[in-house]
């Protein structure tokens, strides 16, 4: 099944190449999302680590927002990592004045939560449904999640404050951190097993 899925990477500015490498790697066709057009015939997008402010102003530029947002309402799976995180959620805090989202997860999240001692960081966390435990996690001037809505399960936690950076709201995935740095598939794999169970 997975072969035939067709799986977009929002190229505006981020880490798109290593997405493009990690979705392959599972087995799909995946593919640059450089205009909104691009997203005709993908089965789900990957908004990619990088830098949210950049990443909305560009989007804003191309026309993006109302077309992400259609595909999202539309029930199309995406997940996103780090600025695709904050791209996803429902509100930021700690953003740019007026920082627009694509939004769909009703959560909060501060941007570059962690503060300067642990700018970026790995760490091993366990990740609900991932086996064997743990997924190692890179952290890079990452957002935290603080407020969670009634309908998003958290994956994974972070630190004796138990801060979520790891959810899921239906189609929607999205991590604090990057697994599209690392060669472990998992997280991928899991986005794709939604893709299929929503194809
Ligand atoms: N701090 C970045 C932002 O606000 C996110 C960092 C990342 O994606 N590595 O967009």
């Amino acid at each position: 099944m997975s072969s035939l899925l067709r799986v977009g990477v929002l190229s505006l500015q981020g880490d798109v190449r290593e997405h493009l490498y990690r979705l392959r790697d599972t087995g799909v066709e995946a593919v640059e999302v450089r205009h909104p057009a691009d997203l005709t015939g993908t089965h789900g997008l990957v908004i990619p680590g990088g830098e949210s402010t950049t990443m909305s102003i560009l989007a804003e530029r191309d026309g993006f927002f109302e077309p992400l947002q259609q595909y999202r309402r539309d029930g199309h799976p995406c997940f996103g990592s780090c600025a695709g995180l904050i791209m996803l959620a429902d509100e930021v805090l700690d953003g740019r004045a007026g920082q627009r989202t694509v939004g769909g997860l009703d959560i909060a999240v501060r941007r570059n939560a962690f503060g300067r001692q642990v700018d970026s960081f790995e760490s091993e966390i366990d990740v609900i449904g991932l086996s064997p435990q743990p997924f190692p996690a890179i952290f890079i001037r990452a957002p935290w999640v603080e407020r969670v809505g009634s309908g998003v399960e958290v994956l994974a936690v972070w630190g004796p404050g138990r801060t979520p950076v790891a959810v899921r709201q239906g189609p929607l995935l999205a991590t604090a951190f990057h697994p599209e740095l690392t060669t472990d598939l998992r997280v991928h794999q899991m986005f794709v097993d939604t893709i299929a169970a929503y194809a």
